[in-house]
């Protein structure tokens, strides 16, 4: 803990990872582990961990970014945060993201701008750009990012660190701050797989308090650990290395492929028809979701309150057009739209029936092949600035990993190669609930 907060003194005020800093109350923390005998210490006892702001924490501030949470400070903790604390895991502070998880380059939070260490100009990624910087610099062994679209896989790949979005149900749900709720999975951020498999243990399991948290047993995900791939059927998606993705994240997934095989894996290229509705669909449904979730923000219950109203209406009003930023407000306007009566058929019901095909084309490819494999994101991190007034270009990122929350599977994203001399990602999708194989494929590249 104290080389944590060390290393977060000389590195973060260039990184800009962390919002809050929860050193007096993580030191103490510590010093009272230390009576733990060690016969009741778990593999992660004492580890000091970075949680993403849109994960409730009792008594540090909770923002998701957003100036309308500004000085919200939660009454409890998320189910995944008392998880942590009962592993013996010591919360080090909150970390940046863009405001209430929607964007895929940090720029869109309130407060400020995370850097990715590998090359301070560009991004680090997004909307969990905060959790993989921080690990990636080494401030922290571990972080928590949350997933909808993509936000723990793309920074993954773009800051060079493994990160795995769950089973849509294998973590509890309850405190994490809603964005889109048949989506949004949290999940593990950490530099080598076998601490990413440790971490997912951690926070994994049924919760009564989460409706949609499933009831299933958690395997020992370390054990799958065992580097034996033999006959591990592979499937590559021919829309994953079509137009748009770069030579370099092409060719990189290539060279992971000819290391898999010489593992005694084998693959071939298969075809997920129904992807070019991804990235649509899921936009369509996510803001369509958030418009709703969104509503509860009126400057009553939590956080930030314009002082410019002279009735009950315009609170509501000023305080939200004062509280949110422009993303936040697109994609409200966009949902709201969507769901209203004489569109709601045309848009949210389509919608919904494209996310079952491109389910069934994860359904069918499962029954030959044990894992999927393609590029994490088309491209490396780009430039700040590069695309922020170009909301199309921002999406377009998503392309390949927003299937997956469409279809409720898990998958991560590995370190795998560079180009341009910034890190890339590998992205291994699995079957529901076996994210075992997932990490005994993702093991063979440490
Ligand atoms: N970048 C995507 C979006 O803006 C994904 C976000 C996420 O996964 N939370 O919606």
């Amino acid at each position: 803990t104290q080389e944590a907060f060390d290393r977060i003194r000389e590195l973060d005020p260039e990184v800009a990872a962390f919002l809050q800093l929860n050193e007096e109350q993580a030191t103490a923390r510590a010093k009272e582990l230390e009576q733990t005998p060690a016969s009741e210490r778990g593999p992660l006892f004492g580890m000091p961990i970075g949680v993403k702001d849109n994960i409730v924490t009792e008594g540090i501030e909770t923002t998701a970014s957003s100036r309308i949470l500004e000085g919200f400070i939660p009454i409890y903790d998320a189910t995944v945060v008392r998880k942590l604390k009962d592993a013996g895991m010591v919360i080090t502070g909150k970390l940046n993201m863009d405001e209430f998880a929607m964007g895929s380059s940090n720029e869109n939070s309130y407060y400020k701008k995370t850097k990715n260490p590998w090359n301070l100009q560009t991004v680090p990624g997004g909307s969990s750009g905060g959790s993989a910087a921080a690990v990636a610099a080494g401030e922290v062994p571990f972080a928590l990012g949350s997933d909808t679209g993509g936000s723990i896989r793309q920074p993954a790949a773009f800051c060079g660190v493994v990160g795995m979005k769950p089973t849509y149900g294998r973590v509890s749900r309850f405190g994490l701050i809603a964005f889109a709720s048949s989506l949004d999975q949290i999940g593990p951020v950490t530099r080598t797989v076998e601490d990413n498999a440790k971490l997912l243990q951690v926070i994994s399991g049924h919760d009564d308090m989460d409706s949609t948290s499933a009831d299933v047993p958690v395997p020992d995900f370390a054990a799958a650990l065992t580097g034996d791939i033999k006959g591990l059927r592979i499937g590559v998606p021919k829309e994953y290395l079509g137009e748009g993705v770069s030579e370099g994240a092409r060719q990189a997934v290539l060279d992971a492929l000819r290391v898999l095989e010489e593992k005694g894996a084998t693959w071939e290229e298969i075809s997920m028809p129904h992807s070019k509705y991804a990235l649509s669909t899921y936009y369509l449904l996510s803001s369509s979701e958030a418009s709703s979730n969104l509503a509860r923000f009126d400057g009553i219950r939590y956080g930030y309150r314009t002082n410019q109203a002279e009735n009950l209406l315009d609170f509501y009003m000023n305080t939200r057009a004062e509280g949110f930023g422009d993303e936040v407000k697109r994609r409200i306007m966009l949902g709201t739209y969507a769901l209203s009566s004489g569109y709601y058929d045309a848009y949210y019901k389509k919608a919904q029936k494209t996310r079952t095909l491109i389910k069934q084309d994860f359904d069918q490819a499962f029954e030959k092949f044990d894992v999927i494999i393609g590029p994490t994101t088309p491209t490396p991190s780009f430039n700040i600035g590069e695309k922020i007034d170009d909301p199309l270009t921002m999406y377009a990122n998503d392309i390949l990993t927003i299937p997956v929350n469409l279809a409720g599977i898990p998958a991560i994203s590995v370190p795998c190669g560079f180009d341009n001399g910034l890190p890339l990602g590998l992205q291994i999708i699995g079957r529901p609930f076996d994210e075992e194989t997932i990490y005994r494929t993702a093991h063979v590249f440490e």
